[in-house]
């Protein structure tokens, strides 16, 4: 059984909705490879397909009518197979929903997973509007969700805390409301603000509404900004690449190293990369090359498929790394397996020196907040220090970003960063431990 989820959403109402949705999943496919769905209105009646896999895989767009409101899903399982059953929108015929983050704490309310506890409370309410305000209630945790009712109401929501982006935008004389702007100006519409924590836009017959249901300290996930949201993605006013470019600056500063060449490992952490080389005068160069057919290792839900993954992920440049002393640029370590085998890799075609410069702090806590990070115990730097993760991961030297630097680099203040600091900035209070045996026994 799987309650994490990490996820990318999209809601339309425009002409052409379902197909719009649909092009929405493709864009937002960097954040959810297992499985993709579409939820429209038609006749009064909604109709949900989905399937597992990449967008294409999943869903057939010749079966897409034209019809005005749509939502969709894309989602990485985060253990066992990633089945159908759990893929999104899932819907009961009157309310469709598709959601982005963990409810911390759902399993107090006797669903099986946190999808089948928000469909409850808003279906159990007298109306939409009512079912969100009870949510907001009840719900710790993460949730930026998209609704559609079979009256036609189109409902985006993000949660009081604001952990994870939505956006709200123009498209085709209509609206979008989607996990990331990039994704709404790639499709040619028009971002008009994000979705602020705790609001709910309500669309009905192309009249939309605005309602801040609930107001708390806001505490914006540091990881979509590290690794998860498109450079290209500008979340609360600030972008997405220039954080990375600063995290590598810092990096570059703080924690410098003499190397011939720094080599990023692609795609997220090229620029932090480039941020770390200009500081540091050490050429960048592009020397680990990821193979088109490349998954995301950290976002496949089994060890399996991740190492399966990764023996196809990389190349390597030869004489881009041979005799040199090798600075690796990456922007996270979670459990040590994929820096291994690229410290190897590149030992292996003659490097002299193999050293590594992470763009975050180290992740030494599991997240209950909808990133799909292990347990303590699969988290290498939760017991290790720089030293023993070096020489874990075969390298000469590893070091990591602190939390004040990453904040500092990101550039504002109102971070989650519970991942590396162990402060988890949730409504109600957990013992950890109990939190982390019921994740363990559900996962
Ligand atoms: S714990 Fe880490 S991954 Fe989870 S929401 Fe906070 S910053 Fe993001």
């Amino acid at each position: 059984m799987k309650v994490k989820e990490h996820c990318g959403i999209v809601g339309v109402y425009a002409d052409n909705s379902p197909m719009i949705s649909y092009e929405s999943l493709k864009l937002l496919q960097h954040r959810g490879q297992e499985s993709a769905g579409i939820t429209y209105r038609k006749d009064g009646s909604l109709v949900t397909m989905k399937g597992l896999g990449l967008v294409e895989e999943a869903l057939d767009p010749r079966l897409l009518p034209n019809a005005k409101l749509s939502i969709g899903h894309v989602r990485y399982s985060t253990t066992g197979k990633g089945s159908l059953d759990e893929a999104q929108p899932l819907s009961n015929g009157k309310i469709a929903i598709a959601f982005n983050g963990t409810i911390t704490n759902y399993f107090k309310f006797g669903t099986s997973t946190d999808t089948e506890f928000i469909l409850k409370v808003l279906s159990e309410a007298p109306n939409i509007k009512e079912g969100i305000r009870r949510l907001v209630d009840l719900a710790d945790g993460a949730y930026s969700l998209v609704v559609l009712t079979n009256e036609g109401e189109l409902i985006g929501f993000r949660d009081p805390k604001g952990f994870r982006p939505l956006v709200l935008g123009k498209i085709n004389n209509g609206y979008i409301i989607a996990s990331e702007d990039s994704v709404i100006r790639q499709l040619g519409g028009k971002p008009l603000r994000d979705v602020k924590p705790g609001e709910m836009i309500y669309i009905k017959d192309g009249e939309i509404e605005s309602e801040v249901i609930s107001r708390d300290r806001v505490s914006f996930c540091s990881f979509e900004y590290i690794y998860f949201a498109r450079p290209d993605s500008i979340i609360d006013g600030v972008s997405v690449y220039n954080s990375r470019i600063k995290l590598g600056e810092i990096l570059a500063e703080n924690h410098g190293v003499d190397a011939d060449v720094a080599i990023p490992v692609p795609e997220s952490s090229i620029p932090i990369a480039i941020g770390f080389s200009r500081k540091s005068k050490i050429p960048m160069e592009y020397g680990l090359i990821r193979t088109l057919v490349a998954k995301r290792s950290f976002i496949m839900p089994t060890q399996d498929k991740r190492n399966a993954v990764l023996e196809e992920k990389f190349g390597i440049v030869k004489s881009v790394v041979e005799n040199k002393k090798v600075v690796v640029i990456d922007d996270s370590i979670v459990r040590g397996n994929t820096m291994r085998k690229i410290v190897r890799m590149i030992r292996d075609n003659g490097a002299k020196e193999v050293h590594v410069r992470i763009g975050s702090p180290k992740v030494k806590y599991p997240c209950y907040m909808g990133i799909d990070f292990p347990l303590s115990k699969e988290l290498i730097a939760s017991e290790k220090d720089e030293k023993e993760i070096a020489k874990y991961i075969g390298a000469d030297s590893v070091e990591f970003l602190t939390v004040e630097e990453m904040i500092k680099a990101i550039g504002r203040p109102d971070l989650c960063h519970a991942c590396f600091s162990g402060v988890y900035p949730l409504k109600f209070s957990y013992n950890l431990q109990v939190l982390e045996s019921i994740f363990k026994k559900v996962s």
